[in-house]
């Protein structure tokens, strides 16, 4: 079912980056979004840029691992705009390095925002969104949620977490009129590095490598979504080397482990492979191979 029109709209993590980017893209649609974030003063700015850009918009500083924050914010909504038409469980950071050098402590942390914070706002909505009868949970996970390189471990847990989610959600809310989206892209260029957690000898600057090469920008990621919404896809994955790496790993998933990641990697880390097309293009020559 498409998003209504001048949709009720809460966004988590909409101070920055694809949230923000989520904020703006919705506002040009005329919603009225309350903008969550565990950082006010971001989330006020953002608030201000939809009034700006032609929405209603409110903000509230909200940390999503914390469950009572997040199980407060129907009820915000209600107050501010008589309801909810979709929620944008999107807040999220990264840890990176080696299994064995993450101290458990980032595990946690990571944990408690990415899989926790999505979970409790599913539980938070899902009452509202069944007794309405309509309603849509658009889930934030990565591509490294489908395909779970080395190197990620918490992130990639947590995201895969959140795929598993919105998959089993979907079929058991679609009886009620509910829909669920869950977004998967690889690299996008916002603020993830400045609270992002690195561990282990070049960790960080593959990370910024990668990013740094990212082309589709958040705004563009944002409109794909909405637009993926609109037309009621569970998956949204919107880089070709994230929809080839997931396609080949279904298609082989032993021989994408043992053969075709430790090459991937290899190849990247020598400095061939980074960015969308280069990923891609390293994939594709391990398949010629
Ligand atoms: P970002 O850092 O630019 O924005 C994240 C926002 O979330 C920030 O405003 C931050 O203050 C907020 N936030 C952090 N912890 C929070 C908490 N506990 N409670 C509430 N808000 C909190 O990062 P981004 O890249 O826009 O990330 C948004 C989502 O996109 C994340 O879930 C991330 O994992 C996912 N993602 C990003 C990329 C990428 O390459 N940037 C790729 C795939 C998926």
């Amino acid at each position: 079912m498409a998003l209504a029109s001048n949709p009720r709209a809460v966004v988590t993590g909409g101070g920055s980056g694809i949230g923000r980017a989520f904020c703006l893209a919705l506002a040009k649609r005329g919603a009225r979004v309350l903008v969550a974030d565990i950082n006010a003063e971001a989330a006020t700015q953002t608030a201000k840029d939809v009034r700006s850009a032609g929405g209603t918009a409110e903000s509230l500083r909200c940390d999503v691992s914390k469950r009572d924050e997040m199980f407060a914010l129907p009820d915000v909504m209600t107050k501010h705009f008589g309801g909810t038409d979709v929620i944008f469980n999107n807040a999220g950071v990264a840890v990176g390095g080696p299994v064995h050098e993450i101290p458990v402590d980032d595990w946690e942390w990571l944990m408690g925002i990415n899989l926790w914070g999505v979970i409790y706002g599913t539980l938070a909505f899902l009452p509202h969104f069944r007794a309405q009868k309509s309603g849509h949970f658009v889930n934030v996970a990565s591509a490294a949620g489908l395909i779970c390189g080395p190197g990620l471990a918490p992130y990639n847990v947590a995201k895969a977490g959140v795929v598993a989610l919105s998959e089993s959600l979907s079929v058991e809310v679609a009886p009620d009129g509910i829909g669920v989206s869950v977004l998967c892209p690889t690299f996008i260029r916002t603020n993830i590095h400045t609270s992002s957690r690195s561990h282990g000898e070049g960790t960080r600057e593959m990370g910024e490598k990668m990013m740094a090469r990212a082309k589709k920008s958040a705004d563009e990621i944002a409109e794909i979504t909405l637009r993926s919404v609109d037309r009621g896809e569970l998956y949204i994955v919107p880089h070709s080397d994230g929809l080839w790496g997931w396609r080949l790993k279904r298609a082989d998933p032993e021989g994408f482990y043992k053969r075709i990641v430790p090459r991937a990697m290899k190849s990247v880390s020598e400095g061939k492979g980074s960015g969308e097309d280069g990923v891609l293009a390293s994939l594709m020559n391990m398949i010629r191979k």
